[in-house]
């Protein structure tokens, strides 16, 4: 399989504070994980570009964007929300950030890769339509969606979201979309505290009591998202991929280990090449204990590299 890996220098420069838990080393834990498992060189690198002002206002209001372009300091740290800020780095990150997910939509929908995994920060799925939240500025895996429906035609989009947090951003985006549906798990009650309840038939939101473990996570996919995904048959998966729900992870308290998500990437290059002629962009999203995040990324993307004949159905 041919797997992009999408990442950009200036991801590493947005920085809130030597505290903050969605720091520059998350990167790094990840870059190092790959040279270790020695998967960095079976990947084709790219430089995520820019993303523009017409592919984010798919997404976002021309206000919110022009208030975000407005408020990027050219010195010290701007506040936009208690826990999400803005360092004179921060907009050109996350403008790649977004960038990196077009990128990754046209390399897969023009064939030329498989599939791809944007190694981006800030993350998106907070974000709403004028709204940042969360450590999150622009919706990174709804610019891509929007842009494979608007720029590639493409009529059902599934989005699936593992992060340990409600993609509440990306429910709010989309809920009107009949060309989207979004399958999200995530601890419940926990923050962003929104309804979890499942709007629609195409927002299958599960949430799952703290304590949970892997055992529980998989049979709530089994249950919960692969028979709506069946139905609507998507013709590309994008994934919010967040391994905040690690058991290593003191940012929440669900119990997954290594194990299970190589298990939920699995599933998802099942469901791909069933539907979607492989085609996966995957966006991380949180993952805050770089050591189990190093872990895990490296599970998800040998998933993606891995020629599906040689994976064990689980
Ligand atoms: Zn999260």
């Amino acid at each position: 399989m041919k797997t992009a890996y999408i990442s950009h220098p200036d991801c590493f420069k947005h920085n809130m504070g030597p505290y903050h838990p969605e720091s520059p080393h998350r990167l790094t834990a990840i870059e190092n994980a790959l040279h270790t498992s020695q998967l960095w060189p079976h990947l084709y690198h790219y430089d995520a570009p820019l993303a523009c002002i017409e592919q984010l206002a798919c997404v976002h209001t021309p206000s919110y964007i022009e208030s975000i372009l407005a408020t990027s300091p050219t010195t010290g740290q701007v506040a936009l929300d208690a826990d999400t800020s803005m360092n004179p780095h921060t907009l050109n990150a996350a403008l790649r950030a977004a960038g990196a997910a077009i990128l990754a939509t046209d390399l897969v929908l023009t064939g030329e890769m498989d599939n791809a995994f944007c190694a981006i920060r800030p993350p998106g799925h907070h974000a709403e339509s004028e709204r940042a939240m969360g450590f999150c500025l622009f919706n990174n895996v709804a610019v891509g969606s929007a842009h494979a429906i608007e720029q590639h035609h493409l009529q059902r989009i599934a989005i699936l979201d593992f992060d340990v947090h409600h993609g509440n951003g990306t429910e709010e985006i989309f809920h009107a979309n009949p060309h989207v549906m979004l399958c999200s798990i995530f601890q419940h009650p926990f923050y962003p505290y929104c309804d979890a309840s499942s709007t629609t038939d195409r927002m299958i939101n599960v949430p799952l009591p703290r304590g949970s473990d892997g055992k529980a996570f998989r049979q709530a996919i089994i249950d919960h998202w692969l028979p709506p995904l069946t139905l609507f048959q998507p013709q590309m998966i994008f994934v919010s991929a967040g391994f905040d729900a690690h058991r290593d992870d003191d940012m929440s308290q669900l119990l997954l280990n290594d194990d299970d998500y190589a298990w939920i990437s699995q599933q998802i290059r099942t469901i791909a090449d069933r539907y979607a002629q492989g085609r996966i962009v995957s966006v991380l999203e949180g993952g805050y204990e770089p050591e189990s995040l190093g872990r895990c990324v490296t599970a998800h993307i040998r998933s993606l590299l891995t020629d599906q004949n040689s994976i064990t159905d689980q």
